[in-house]
């Protein structure tokens, strides 16, 4: 196995997905479609989205001995993930029950289960697999403390998925490079640290306010709107000329911040669950090689695009091929 080049840590959970009528009120009973049972939770999808574009890839993180645990183990397994610090305890495999109403819309109940295992002395004693690695992933579904561990203590660069939306310490904030965040929590973290998100049509001011909460670089995501991009002016930043910029770029105000809008592939989608996490997996994945974060965001954002077009989270992930394949 390759010396892994991303290290995602974090969350692996079963998603048990139900389609209902309506939401039960309290004290109803509904009844509801047979239960999809599919591998899921922000770490392993992000881990799973960056093994299938090829990335060297392990995952830290914790799941049960039962037929959940199994099953997140073949799924990333089967991307090619390193599963070294991938430990079984004696806790149920953390699952979501996501409930699907009619409209579409979500209700989801996290049961954290295994996750909480990956506790601060769990990660002391998997840091040779984060500690020096090139590119190190985090998001929210472990615990503050040991997010906190593995932004202070890595080496590498830390890439910060603030998701689901969090408090997140000054600390975590200024390891991010980058931050990513979507609208709602880019709004949380704003409304947190009682910073004034702008406007709400202009998500360049957001990002903006975003860096100026501490973290390097920040990339918000707006879904079918793409991403955008910033970062604080590097004085060294060398674009190669035939680098066709399809966003616009908007001027700096009163900080040395640039800011770039990467626009989303237009496609007919079907499923938007897990394009965050096909979106970071990939991009850790292409900083680890070395690319300008702008270039980063712009696979990503192929990447997700392709996700949202398939079912479900880690099944609708692109390898490689499929990518090359999308873009043809
Ligand atoms: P999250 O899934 O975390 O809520 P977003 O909805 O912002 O995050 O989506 C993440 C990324 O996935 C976007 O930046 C975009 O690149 C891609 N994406 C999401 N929805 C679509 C869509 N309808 N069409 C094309 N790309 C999409």
């Amino acid at each position: 196995m390759q010396t892994p080049q991303v290290v995602v840590v974090g969350s692996a959970n079963a998603d048990l997905v139900l389609d209902i009528d309506h939401r039960p009120a309290p004290g109803e009973t509904v009844i509801g479609s047979d239960v999809v049972t599919t591998p899921g939770g922000k770490g392993a999808n992000q881990a799973v989205a960056a093994g299938k574009v090829g990335g060297a890839v392990a995952f830290v993180g914790c799941v049960g001995d039962d037929d959940h645990g199994a099953l997140l183990r073949d799924s990333l397994s089967s991307a090619g993930v390193d599963l070294t610090d991938l430990r079984t305890v004696d806790a149920p495999t953390g699952t979501a029950t996501i409930m699907v109403t009619p409209d579409g819309e979500n209700s989801i109940i996290v049961s954290p289960g295994a996750n909480r295992h990956v506790t601060p002395a769990m990660l002391e004693e998997t840091r040779s697999s984060w500690g020096a690695a090139p590119v190190v992933v985090l998001q929210l579904e472990i615990p503050v403390e040991s997010v906190a561990v593995v932004a202070t203590g890595a080496r590498g660069r830390v890439v910060v998925n603030a998701a689901p939306a969090a408090r997140l310490g000054s600390a975590v904030l200024a390891a991010a490079d980058p931050l990513v965040v979507n609208e709602s929590e880019a709004a949380f973290l704003l409304e947190d640290a009682g910073a004034a998100a702008g406007p709400a049509d202009d998500t360049g001011a957001t990002a903006r306010a975003l860096l100026r909460l501490g973290p390097r670089s920040v990339v918000l995501t707006l879904g079918a709107a793409g991403a955008v991009v910033a970062e604080t002016r590097r004085a060294d930043a060398d674009r190669p000329s035939d680098d066709v910029r399809v966003g616009d770029e908007v001027p700096p105000a009163d900080d040395a911040a640039e800011v770039v809008r990467v626009p989303a592939l237009r496609v007919e989608a079907v499923d938007t669950t897990g394009a965050g996490d096909s979106f970071v997996g990939a991009l850790a994945v292409e900083l680890a090689a070395g690319a300008t974060l702008e270039r980063a965001v712009r696979l990503a954002t192929r990447v997700a695009a392709v996700a949202v077009t398939r079912r479900g989270a880690q099944t609708s992930f692109p390898t490689l091929e499929e990518l090359e394949r999308a873009a043809t």
